[in-house]
């Protein structure tokens, strides 16, 4: 009876151990894009979005066409 609570701890432990493996191993597995999209940061407020997304005036690149307008927080100074 003792080798047999032993059989079954070990079996929990490998059990647990191998979903620790498999979750370690699932990111390496997702696929990911092969070409990343670039990411650029308004020069008015700052914020981060794809550099489809963005609209360019100048060698600078905003996030909306409201703060192309406005232009970049430098030129408010
Ligand atoms: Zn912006």
């Amino acid at each position: 009876m003792k080798y047999l609570l032993l059989l079954g701890l070990v079996a929990v432990i490998w059990w647990v151990w191998s979903k620790r493996k498999a979750a370690a191993d699932a990111p390496r597995v997702r696929p990911t894009s092969p070409d990343p999209e670039k990411m650029v940061s308004c020069a008015h407020c700052g914020v981060y979005l794809p550099e489809s997304d963005s609209v360019s005036d100048g060698g600078l690149t905003y996030c909306c066409e409201a703060h192309r307008a406005l232009g970049s927080s430098a030129d408010r100074r």
